[in-house]
């Protein structure tokens, strides 16, 4: 490449809150010609940036117009903007390396010659539940974090995910956080309870974490299907199964106080005071 030709940081955007932005997100942002942002990347992040910065969606929208680019125009536009001398910054929700297509970016851009950079971010698989008071580990409730993704359907024969591996994970106090796991919800619920997940596993559902209308919702592996319907719960979610989901009960404060110390029924109770909220 020739010394004049501009670099492509891999920006990680972290969940959506502008302040949980790397202080070296930050700076390539500031500095950066160009952004091309995922359709996850929130407007209030994006205010932020220089008014001189051009800003390129190629996100996923949905309705009938919606297409996004695909995977391999993004490489090439990407490409292009470097090979023309522009500082871009690739800005993907969460980490660009969990669930992002970072790894395929990296190598099409590696492969092209052009000078590549990697800002990790705040994944929303650790920073959805932690902003939603749950930590994902804890030395009373979970000794490992196991994140999927929600989308295969666990049906299927050739499904990249092991489910019964994972019931045995969360049934040996392991957490499991899936993402993109709203619409097959009810698929990989009767899953883990096939495979002998107890039906009153705490689970949690946290919406657009750290977005202005972040929601969560809490029941258990039996009741999770019915609430997150009820509450009318949307992509993006990311979804918590495990005891480590109980320990909310002790971290946020609670609407009611009411008897929330005895038995599995009484915290299930507890554990519902964001119910009223939609
Ligand atoms: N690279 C991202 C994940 C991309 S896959 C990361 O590290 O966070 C997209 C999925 O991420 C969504 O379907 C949802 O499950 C999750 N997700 C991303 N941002 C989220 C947010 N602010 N709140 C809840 N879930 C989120």
């Amino acid at each position: 490449m020739s010394s004049d030709a501009g670099t492509v940081s891999l920006v990680g955007a972290g969940p959506g809150d502008p302040d949980l932005l790397t202080v070296k997100a930050r700076r390539r942002l500031d500095e950066a010609d160009v952004v091309f942002h995922d359709a996850l990347v929130t407007p209030a992040l994006l205010e932020t940036c220089p008014a001189s910065t051009a800003l390129v969606d190629v996100g996923k929208r949905p309705g009938p117009d919606g297409e996004r680019p695909t995977q391999g125009e993004i490489n090439r536009r990407l490409v292009r903007a470097a090979r023309a001398g522009r500082d871009v910054v690739r800005l993907k929700g969460g980490d660009p390396y969990v669930f992002g297509r970072g790894g395929e970016e990296v190598e099409f851009l590696a492969a092209a010659g052009v000078d590549v950079e990697v800002v990790p971010g705040l994944t929303s698989a650790v920073a959805g539940p932690a902003v939603a008071g749950i930590p994902v580990t804890h030395r009373e409730h979970a000794s490992s974090l196991t994140v999927v993704t929600g989308h295969e359907d666990p049906t299927k024969d050739e499904s990249a995910l092991d489910w019964e591996a994972l019931a045995r994970t969360v049934s040996a106090g392991g957490t499991l956080v899936v993402l993109m796991g709203v619409g097959r919800l009810p698929a990989n619920v009767a899953t883990l309870r096939e495979h002998g997940v107890a039906p009153d596993t705490p689970v949690a559902m946290v919406e657009k974490a750290t977005w202005d209308d972040e929601y969560t919702v809490i029941g258990r592996l039996s009741t999770i299907v019915s609430r997150a319907t009820d509450a009318g719960i949307e992509p993006p979610a990311v979804t918590v199964v495990g005891d480590v989901v109980s320990v909310r009960d002790r971290v946020i404060e609670r609407a009611e106080s009411a008897g929330s110390a005895e038995g599995a029924d009484t915290q299930s109770r507890a554990l519902v005071p964001d119910g009223g909220r939609r």
